[in-house]
């Protein structure tokens, strides 16, 4: 038998799944999807907090205040992962709650996909295939935004440019796929020595920059040191026969009054310096 309540708890149900469905639909932002879908669904299941991770991105969200009882989704359409929500609050969930949130989430499913792919589609293009690291299509606003944040709340922030030396002998020599070994072997290497929060990009041909937030010049000097080092005592081998590969790094920190072009060109001018000073060395740009 369906009563009155039920007819109207189904109907209130499917007027918010509809609202819910449609407020999805409005955005390709993970952040913003996943609150409109936490604040759309707490009226029907009341949470103090949602945590949502991707490793696809390496992301991590966290909206609201962590309590003790939770529930966890690993979410997937077809074959594409989606990441995983949490919903979070201080009395347990319900088994009907539970049915519930696992039928609205099917409503998430493909605004998250297609949240997924759009992200996917933006990263590949601002990534250089060969090294994994970012292309020159990012360098721009990246650099600039970090420039105005540093300068905003009074924090270093520095920059290291790298030339592979002599890099186009190692192509004469062993060949062009052997200098593709070599780009990604020294990427590799970059990647090694950095923390989490610094950028590189490939800036060109065998050419790299690392921006690196939060850092003084001297610290950037020990930091493009170690690189260095970890260049040269890194034994690459290619069909066999032992390459051997340096790099000339010229290293700069923002000033005050520096514009997007002083401020890299300081770094840039640095590394010529280190080339003409007979490579294989860190310069310093005051
Ligand atoms: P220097 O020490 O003065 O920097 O000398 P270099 O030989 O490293 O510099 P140069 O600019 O003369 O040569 C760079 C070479 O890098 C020329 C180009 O063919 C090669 N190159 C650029 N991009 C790639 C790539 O993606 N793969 C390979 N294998 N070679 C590349
Ligand atoms: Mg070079
Ligand atoms: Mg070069």
């Amino acid at each position: 038998m369906v009563s009155d309540s039920d007819f109207q708890s189904t109907y209130t149900v499917d007027a918010q799944r509809f609202e819910l469905s449609n407020a999805l639909q409005t955005t390709l932002e993970f952040k913003k999807l996943l609150t409109i879908f936490s604040s759309k669904i707490n009226s029907l299941i009341p949470h103090n907090a949602y945590a949502y991770s991707n490793t696809l991105f390496d992301m991590e969200i966290n909206q609201g205040v962590v309590s003790k009882y939770s529930c966890s989704y690993a979410l997937k359409a077809g074959d594409q992962e989606l990441g995983e929500l949490t919903l979070m609050r201080n009395h347990k969930f319900v088994d009907e709650e539970l049915d519930l949130l696992e039928n609205l989430l099917c409503l998430l499913l493909y605004p998250l996909k297609n949240t997924t792919l759009y992200h996917q589609a933006l990263k590949m293009a601002a990534t250089d295939q060969l090294t994994q690291t970012l292309n020159r299509v990012s360098f721009n606003d990246t650099v600039k935004r970090e420039m105005n944040s540093a300068k905003l709340n009074g924090t270093d922030l520095s920059i290291i440019f790298l030339d592979i030396d002599h890099f186009k002998d190692i192509n004469d020599q062993y060949g062009h796929d052997c200098g593709d070994s070599t780009l990604v072997a020294v990427a590799r290497l970059i990647k090694e020595t950095l923390r989490k929060s610094d950028t590189i990009f490939r800036f060109g041909g065998e050419e790299f920059v690392i921006l690196v937030s939060q850092m003084d010049l001297e610290n950037a000097e020990l930091l493009a040191r170690r690189i260095r080092t970890a260049i040269e005592c890194n034994i690459l081998v290619y069909d066999m026969k032992p390459i051997k590969v340096t790099a000339s790094l010229g290293v700069s920190t923002l000033h005050s009054d520096d514009s997007f072009d002083t401020f890299i060109k300081r770094a840039d001018h640095a590394m010529y310096k280190a080339k003409g000073k007979g490579r294989n060395q860190v310069v310093l740009a005051y």
